[in-house]
């Protein structure tokens, strides 16, 4: 099968490998879909701490599928089952895996980061997977697309309770970015009255007021902490996330925040940059609450397939390119040349299917324009 294969230290190979074996309690999924995240670009430049050198792993952590191999001891599952996969796999016995916080356990297991993951025809699923209910199935309704962006939701799920994200909270964003949107359109779906997103880039702004920012902020134009202090009348904010990985970002979003306001340090910063200055009598006189939160559980992975059915979270908005499986390396040149917001990749089969549909609709669009003006 074809896959995206990095080895730590070297550089990122598009081959062809064997299709995985499985044992008795595992399963193979076919992916149907996945994406392209930040941290697969990550972990191809810099590597991950996880790996030690020379490793090689297929990378990708976002993806959704049908189970084509089921284990005989496997049970719960049927074969051509349509499932998503939350990618933390936990070590099962500390206190963060008995609370199902598989995405906090110290010596946890990822796909795509130390495990092979899904920028491949298949991914072979572990009985450590299975048995802590990472594997979630999905309606068939869901179109794979939309299911496979259940993995970043989860994440920002996760976000908004650390955060305590609630009806009426004015919430400020930085960062317009593929996350930056999900936590917009979160942020709206749980009651919030002002979602004001902040970025450079005036196509993601446009992209964010499309999907539901009361106001968006271009940092090269206007000084958010002017803008903020103005439009809050000197209160302050409920809520600011950093969806941006940017020191300054986070000094500056602790100082917007109205009393007992929260911050979220959603983006890590890189190595070495961490060691950020806050005002910590901000925190102490305004009651502050700070806090980060890195990927999602299960639970939370099950919770974003929720929203995603329910239709309440148009997912696939923040999709700008999707390529078949068969163009894996011009999905990883799109997804690495700053063009793309987020790129998807399909199988094969589904990729032809929703071309087909497309042109199908642009084809009748034609026509229709053809015969308003005849
Ligand atoms: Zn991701
Ligand atoms: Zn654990």
């Amino acid at each position: 099968m074809k896959a995206a294969r990095y080895t730590q230290g070297e550089s990122l190979c598009f081959e062809d490998v064997p299709l995985p074996d499985i044992d008795s309690d595992e399963m193979l999924i076919r992916v149907e879909a996945t994406s392209i995240c930040g941290t697969d670009t990550k972990i191809m430049r810099h590597g991950h701490r996880k790996l030690h050198d020379g490793q090689t792993i297929t990378l990708g952590h976002e993806f959704v599928g049908r189970i084509e191999k089921l284990g005989a001891r496997v049970s719960g599952f049927l074969e051509e089952m349509f499932v998503g996969v939350a990618p933390n796999i936990g070590c099962g016995t500390c206190d963060m895996c008995s609370r199902r916080l598989m995405n906090m356990c110290q010596t946890y297991s990822a796909f795509g980061v130390d495990r092979d993951g899904s920028h491949a025809t298949h991914v072979r699923i572990p009985s450590a997977a299975i048995a802590q209910g990472n594997v979630i199935e999905i309606a068939d309704s869901v179109t794979p697309l939309d299911a496979t962006l259940a993995e970043p939701l989860s994440c920002v799920v996760n976000a908004a309770q650390a955060t305590r994200v609630k009806e009426s909270d004015q919430i400020l964003i930085y960062g317009a970015g593929p996350m930056g949107l999900l936590h917009l359109m979160l942020a709206n779906v749980l009651g919030a009255s002002e979602v004001i997103m902040v970025d450079p880039n005036a196509t993601r702004l446009e992209l964010a007021t499309k999907v539901g920012a009361s106001t968006v902020l271009n940092p090269n134009l206007v000084s958010v902490p002017d803008w903020v202090s103005e439009f809050t009348q000197g209160r302050g904010l409920d809520v600011v996330m950093t969806a941006a990985p940017v020191a300054a970002l986070q000094q500056e979003g602790l100082s917007l925040l109205a009393p007992f306001g929260r911050l979220c340090l959603f983006a890590g910063l890189p190595r070495g940059a961490e060691g950020v200055r806050l005002d910590t009598n901000a925190i102490h006189y305004k009651n502050l609450y700070v806090t980060g939160v890195t990927g999602g559980s299960p639970v939370d992975y099950r919770a974003a397939i929720e929203l995603i059915s329910s239709g309440k979270i148009p997912v696939s908005e923040i999709v700008s390119d999707v390529f078949p499986l068969s163009e894996l390396e011009l999905a990883y040149e799109s997804a690495t040349n700053g063009s793309a917001m987020k790129v998807a990749i399909l199988e094969e089969r589904l990729f032809e299917k929703s071309s087909a549909r497309q042109s199908q609709a642009s084809q009748n669009t034609t026509a229709c324009q053809a015969a308003g003006r005849a």
